[in-house]
């Protein structure tokens, strides 16, 4: 199997496809964790998202992360520290309220936290609050050797990868069957390639004649001096889950605030829809550090040492393309994940090695099938 792509999506393939025993080998253009991978957060979140499909699969990577690679998780610093939502006012206490009853009944542990208990779960957050939900099912993860880490896992198991090679086409039989990869360092045949190339996705179902709809969603992220621990949760307001769940164009800031174990305090995160636009915005980044501010009044007095910018790969229906191509045989996609790639990386590889190597999947992969995007490319 040649996977296109070793972000967080094409390293989880390489982990769980080498598990299977088969062989793989992960062409990358540039450096392990180059794209969005290296641009994000750990987010590793049940609370943001609403019952369907998402939720379905963020539960089932719980299970992953927790039980597949419960011996690994000191690897890429995986810290169960849970998730507190907060709701400002007396309609979002009831709009996080509703949000909860429903994500329950899929099996999304939900603790209702009354505002007067509030400071027992976060003391620096800000009085005053209507009140807040406590997820402890929520996590993080340090992305970057969340890649490195389950790469080098793989190729303890026989894998291999490429580096500064860039995948420039497919090799299709006549009746357009996938079976490998043009690089601009030569070919490479496989039974199969999947195409984890996150924003540049579309580009590579192009390559097979389909149509894959992978587009960017900017954001930014605020990293803090290191400071004493003093942020528990992952915190973030009630407004967030609204705004993930956003199609609006127009600039969204809704922060989620968390510790990390170096000290540093990440502040994120923007979404925008504004191409790869890599330009530095002093707009998002006074928007994002106001509405820290308004959650957590003690970080007045702290200096931001920098930000960074990534782009979030995201489908227009918000739901990742996962699977084999029924329209292009020998292709599998594991691409689109948007502001979840990290969380859902381990879930995603692990049904897709399932349905690579034809045994049942944990979970049904219709609601995620590249199939779902009709349009074909012609090329
Ligand atoms: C500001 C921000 C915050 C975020 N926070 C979170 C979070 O808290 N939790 C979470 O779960 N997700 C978060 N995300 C989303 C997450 O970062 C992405 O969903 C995830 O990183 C996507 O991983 P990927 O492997 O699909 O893509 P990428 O990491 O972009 O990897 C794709 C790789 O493919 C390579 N590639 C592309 N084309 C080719 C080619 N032709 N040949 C060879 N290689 C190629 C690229 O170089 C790249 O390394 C955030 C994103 C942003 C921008």
């Amino acid at each position: 199997v040649v996977i296109v792509g070793a972000g967080a999506i094409g390293a989880a393939c390489a982990f769980f496809l080498s598990g299977r025993g088969l062989r793989v080998h992960v062409v990358e253009r540039a450096q392990v964790a180059a794209g969005t991978t290296s641009a994000c957060e750990g987010n590793v979140l049940v609370s943001d998202k609403a019952p369907g499909p998402e939720l379905d699969l963020a539960l089932y990577s719980q299970t992953v992360w927790r039980t597949d690679l419960a011996e690994h998780q000191h690897l890429w610093e995986f810290e169960s520290k849970g998730g507190l939502v907060d709701a400002a006012t007396d309609a979002e206490r009831q709009a996080l309220r509703a949000l909860g009853e429903g994500q329950r009944r899929h099996g999304v542990v939900v603790e209702e936290v009354a505002a007067d208990a509030i400071p027992d779960h976060e003391p620096h957050l800000r009085r005053g609050l209507a009140a807040a939900a406590r997820y402890p099912q929520d996590a993080q993860v340090h992305p970057i050797l969340l890649a490195a880490h389950l790469l080098r896992l793989a190729r303890l198991r026989g894998a291999t990868l490429s580096t500064g090679v860039e995948v420039t086409g497919l090799l299709r039989s006549p009746d357009g069957r996938v079976h490998g990869v043009r690089t601009s360092h030569g070919t490479v045949s496989s039974a199969y390639v999947v195409n984890a190339a996150g924003t540049a996705a579309t580009r590579i179902a192009a390559m097979a004649g389909v149509a894959v709809p992978v587009l960017p969603r900017r954001g930014f992220v605020l990293v803090t001096e290191p400071l004493p621990p003093m942020i528990r949760h992952k915190v973030y307001a009630a407004a967030y889950v609204a705004s993930t769940l956003s199609s609006d164009e127009a600039l969204q800031t809704s922060t989620v605030i968390e510790g990390t174990p170096a000290g540093s305090i990440l502040i994120g995160s923007s979404r925008e829809r504004i191409g790869f636009d890599s330009r530095v915005s002093l707009d998002v980044i006074r928007a994002l550090s106001a509405d820290a501010l308004a959650l957590f009044p003690g970080l007045a007095d702290v200096r931001v040492l920098r930000s960074y910018l990534g782009f979030r790969p995201y489908c227009p229906d918000h739901l990742p393309a996962i699977g084999l191509d029924p329209r292009a045989p020998g292709l599998a996609h594991a691409a689109g994940h948007e502001g979840a790639g990290i969380g859902l990386s381990v879930g995603t590889a692990k049904l897709l090695a399932q349905q690579v190597a034809g045994v049942p999947t944990d979970l049904g992969l219709e609601s995620y099938s590249p199939g779902r995007f009709t349009q074909d490319v012609h090329r």
